[in-house]
């Protein structure tokens, strides 16, 4: 079976001299549902920037259901949907547009474009909302646009950047239900996350990342067997 994504010893020094990664390799598997976790600055984001081609790496590599995005661009785009941690959508925009104008970047149709904005707009109880401007929606309902966007041209891998930071806790569950029916549906999903808990409760695997180096990967079972979580804890918070 074809790794779902595989990265290669990625490095990032960005511009100033900061190296943000040094070395992350690491291998997800189709169906799965994995975290990352680690302290603020640790390198989330960046790496995920990377995945996603935001970012520019320093080096390394990375192949998401065989394609190689230096190589095969277009077709890693297609297998992989992101929702970033900051709103970057334009706030004036209609609802309805920005999830239309995404599915126009991956080359769909009009047509295809309206039906699948229609159908992952309702999915995220957002329908009633496509006339809105986007700067009216509440924190929750923005995060859900973005998932809406990010979901529009049906992608194999889902990744999720603390979609549930700043989120109260009854919308938090309310988002896990569907992200797990998501995965169950057979989405490949990766989420960072502050909150052990919502690794805990959603995740199959755990990848954990401290100053720009994996520091722990395998199964979450195994992970929270030999686990003191107070002190654990207490390490996430740490800011660097
Ligand atoms: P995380 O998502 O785990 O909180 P990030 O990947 O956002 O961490 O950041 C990792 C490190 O890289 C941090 O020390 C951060 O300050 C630094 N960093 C992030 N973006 C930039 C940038 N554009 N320029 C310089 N340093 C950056
Ligand atoms: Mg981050």
């Amino acid at each position: 079976m074809t790794t779902a994504l595989s990265v290669k010893d990625l490095c990032k020094t960005y511009s100033g001299g900061f190296q943000a990664l040094k070395g992350i390799s690491f291998d997800v598997q189709p169906g799965d549902f994995m975290a990352m976790l680690g302290p603020n600055g640790a390198g989330k984001s960046t790496t995920i920037g990377i995945i996603t081609s935001l970012v520019n790496k320093t080096s390394g590599s990375v192949s998401i259901y065989g394609c190689d995005v230096d190589v095969d661009f277009f077709a890693a785009k297609m297998h992989i949907g992101v929702v970033p941690q900051e709103f970057n959508f334009n706030q004036f925009e209609k609802v309805g547009d920005i999830v239309r104008t995404q599915a126009g970047y991956y080359g769909l149709d009009k047509r295809t474009a309206a039906e699948r904005a229609e159908k992952y707009l309702k999915l995220l109880d957002l329908w009633e909302k496509r006339d809105e401007s986007a700067r009216m929606l509440s924190g929750g309902m923005k995060r859900r646009l973005m998932i809406a966007r990010a979901l529009v041209h049906e992608p194999k891998l889902l990744i999720l950047d603390e979609p549930t930071a700043g989120v109260d806790i009854e919308l938090r569950r309310s988002m896990w239900g569907f992200l797990e029916q998501l995965n169950a549906s057979g989405t490949t999903i990766i989420l960072t996350t502050h909150y052990l808990e919502e690794a805990e409760h959603l995740c199959r695997t755990i990848a954990i990342i401290d100053q720009g180096q994996i520091i722990h990967q395998g199964s979450m079972k195994k992970f929270l067997a030999g686990l003191d979580k107070e002190t654990f804890i207490l390490d996430l918070e740490r800011d660097i």
